[in-house]
């Protein structure tokens, strides 16, 4: 291989021993996932909200973030179930620029991988010790899934890494709800085919075992808005492209048809602003259509404590530094809002 070989990592067993989930934290992460996986199943008609920063990029803020959320959880929990976003690993367009935690730890360091999986394994624990919540994570890399396996409520597969069967597999293997985004280039069909796969058993290679999964029925759809041929971004959060959804599972005869509306990427053209406009339309059009209610689970929004985005490097605290994110007071109003919209 052309590639120097830096060192040999530790096993997610002992990174775990290192780092081992108290009976209260796995208690967290259970309770939530049964939470979650009751609205997919249609047995709840609670909505959920993924809601955070598009990457995790600091301990401190994005438990600070966390943190805010705690109050307003327990105004809102007989309506929505909230789900905070840690994005940990962050995939890029071209390859270049900051990769998440899990690369670097620290943003304006060189990458640390070593660091950068005890740094992940420590935010998601300190996250739910301090605040009970039990979060959101991308599956940017099948197999360090493993690492952080006994702490996610939620798992989500990303628009570049929805077409990869091994992605696929390994969410048929996962005991979560994975939610599959639309491809970038806004085929339903691949998101559809991903949750097809995911749904059913498979026997693979995993982390140098040959292991059989049990098929994930909880996989369901996450629309983000595509780019067209020109590269424009174009929203897929209409009436008509949820009926599109709608009728599409039914032909693929899935156990849970289910979508949660990712509101910022090409949905909002990266206006985080948009956001609450967008969020109102879809609960405007559920209130239109039963067959939209039935399908639309709930939301994903991306929200930090200050809004917009700064570049790698800047020193505003709470604000991202990857995709821009809806500030702390706007967020905080629209939870309250769709609380108040739902009820
Ligand atoms: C994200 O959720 O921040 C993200 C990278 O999403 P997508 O895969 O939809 O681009
Ligand atoms: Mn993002």
């Amino acid at each position: 291989m052309n590639a120097k070989f830096i060192r040999k990592l530790a096993l997610p067993e002992e990174v775990k021993e290192m780092y081992p989930a108290s009976r209260e934290t796995e208690k967290a992460v259970e309770d939530a996932k049964r939470e979650i996986e009751r609205v997919i199943e249609g047995f709840s008609d609670k909505l959920i909200l993924i809601i955070g920063p598009c990457s995790a990029d600091k301990e401190d803020s994005v438990v600070d973030y966390v943190s805010r959320l705690c109050p307003i959880r327990e105004k809102v929990k007989d309506k929505i179930i909230i789900v905070p976003r840690i994005y940990t690993n962050k995939p890029r367009t071209t390859g270049e620029g900051y990769k998440g935690m899990l690369h670097q730890p620290d943003p304006k360091e060189k990458s640390d991988l070593f660091k950068g999986i005890l740094a992940t394994r420590h935010l998601h624990m300190r996250a739910i010790a301090e605040t009970g919540f039990a979060c959101a994570d991308e599956m940017l890399y099948p197999e360090n899934y493993a690492y952080l396996d006994d702490l996610l409520a939620y798992v989500a597969v990303g628009a570049r890494s929805v077409e990869d069967q091994q992605h696929r597999l390994t969410a048929s293997a996962i005991s979560s709800p994975v939610g599959m985004k639309n491809p970038t280039s806004g085929d339903y069909a691949v998101m559809l085919n991903a949750i097809l796969a995911a749904s059913h058993p498979h026997t693979f290679i995993y982390r140098g075992w040959e292991i059989e999964s049990k098929g994930n029925p909880y996989t369901h759809a996450i629309l983000r808005g595509y780019t067209n041929k020109h590269g424009e971004p174009q929203p897929n959060y209409h009436f008509e492209d949820l009926i599109r959804l709608s009728e599409m599972y039914e032909e693929k005869n899935l156990l849970n048809p289910a979508v949660i509306i990712d509101t910022n990427h090409s949905n909002s053209a990266k206006n985080p602003f948009a956001q609450p406009r967008i969020i109102k339309e879809v609960l405007n059009s559920m209130k239109l259509s039963p067959e939209v209610r039935n399908l639309v689970k709930g939301f994903m929004v991306e929200s930090y404590i200050e809004d917009g985005c700064q570049k790698v490097g800047g020193n505003v605290y709470g604000q991202s530094i990857t995709d821009p994110c809806l500030g702390w007071d706007k967020t905080e109003k629209l939870i309250y809002e769709i609380a108040e919209i739902i009820s």
